[in-house]
């Protein structure tokens, strides 16, 4: 059987690969020449699990939610990624692509943010190492997720608001792209998901897989098994998801469930399901699942989470969905909103938006009884306290 991980020729299937403008090159081909060597040295390998250990706080609870499995007649475990030194799971990324960066003697940080999450995530580690850092992010988030700005700013990036397009995601990783262009000796793009061109979805799987890793060894001692029955995510690039199911991929007694942001409603138009409405295109140096109108143009996107609004979707995941390794289900604003609730309420756990959609497919399931479910919870709520309250 062919793996579900990447192949020597930086693809997933037909997915994958490097597609980007001539000036880029060089960078990105030093940068796939570079990467594998660096994350297996003994140097990168004891620094990037020292700081994940003592300055991250990993490893992050594998928790046995025992009221919500009660209500759904499953025995539900919480990966708790909230929990995370800046309160999502972008922070095992950023650390380990700062520390690559430092190696190959870069001196300027750039990334794109939506959520700010993983602005956030990038500004810390820029401080932590004493490197310049600019953030991308679209002027609409910057004003839904002014909390973050403010931190980034504390932190000691250079926010750049970008008005183009929608003014969400697509747009801040366009401009993140041009400035990569006209900075490419001394910059290092640390994109924050399983994006991008090849290396960045293998890159940032790797570093996310601490997840998984992580997975294993609590469920062995919890349950006496390594693998759940199934594995539950949220994709928006795909990072979490990527990092949750990273060393269970080939291992075909654990189902994979995918919850995407169906917006206001798949049929719609107001929506970022990308796998169950795009078609194969190039975005953003790859090819992948785009959603785009009859002439190739890409939409814009629409969804209540500013981390799942993203017209594409990692190389991994269309992947998996086009090979039936995993089931994607959409989960409408309004869906996400209530799952939040009723995580809050039986669990007092306050998830990210982003997070309580991978909540609410719970209620569109229907497995067997007892069935062993990890289902990660990528991030917590702070940030969308206000939309929560707004929506009572
Ligand atoms: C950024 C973010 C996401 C979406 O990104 P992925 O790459 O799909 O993981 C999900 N949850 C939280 C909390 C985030 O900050």
């Amino acid at each position: 059987m062919k793996s579900f991980l990447i192949d020597e020729n930086g693809y997933y299937g037909e997915f994958g690969g490097a597609y980007i403008p001539e000036i880029l090159h060089q960078c990105v081909e030093e940068l796939q020449n570079t990467y594998l060597k660096v994350m297996q040295s003994d140097s990168f390998r004891q620094e990037y699990e020292q700081l994940l250990r003592d300055y991250v706080g990993r490893p992050s609870p594998l928790y046995h939610a025992k009221r919500l499995s009660e209500k759904y007649g499953y025995k539900i475990y919480l990966k708790r990624e909230d929990l995370n030194h800046t309160g999502s799971h972008k922070i095992n990324n950023t650390i380990g692509q700062i520390l690559l960066a430092r190696r190959m003697g870069k001196k300027r940080i750039i990334a794109e943010t939506g959520a700010g999450q993983h602005g956030v995530a990038t500004a810390t580690v820029c401080a932590l190492m004493d490197m310049e850092c600019v953030v991308y992010m679209g002027q609409t988030d910057v004003e839904r997720q002014v909390v973050n700005v403010e931190k980034m700013n504390m932190l000691g990036a250079t926010v750049i608001p970008v008005t183009s397009g929608n003014m969400t995601l697509k747009d801040a990783t366009n401009e993140a792209i041009r400035d990569w262009c006209c900075h490419p000796s001394d910059t290092f793009y640390i994109i924050g998901s399983v994006v991008g061109p090849h290396p960045y979805p293998d890159m940032v799987s790797k570093l996310q897989s601490v997840i998984s890793q992580e997975i294993k060894k609590q469920l062995l001692e919890q349950e006496g098994r390594e693998h759940p029955d199934y594995l539950i995510a949220c994709v928006g690039g795909g990072s979490n998801a990527a990092g949750t199911i990273y060393h269970f991929i080939d291992d075909m007694r654990t189902q994979i469930i995918l919850a995407e942001a169906g917006g206001k409603g798949v049929e719609t138009g107001m929506t970022a399901a990308t796998i169950t409405l795009g078609k194969t295109g190039i975005i953003h140096g790859t090819r992948t699942y785009v959603i785009q109108n009859e002439d190739g143009q890409i939409e814009e996107p629409y969804s209540i989470s500013a981390g799942l609004d993203y017209p594409g979707i990692g190389p991994i995941h269309a992947n998996l969905a086009v090979k039936n390794r995993a089931t994607v289900i959409p989960v409408n604003d309004d869906e996400a909103i209530e799952a939040a609730y009723e995580l809050t309420k039986l669990e007092g756990i306050i998830p990210a938006l982003e997070s309580a959609h991978a909540v609410g497919v719970l209620n569109k399931l229907s497995l067997t009884p007892d069935a062993v479910i990890v289902l990660t919870i990528s991030g917590r709520g702070d940030k969308d306290i206000n939309t929560y309250l707004d929506r009572i």
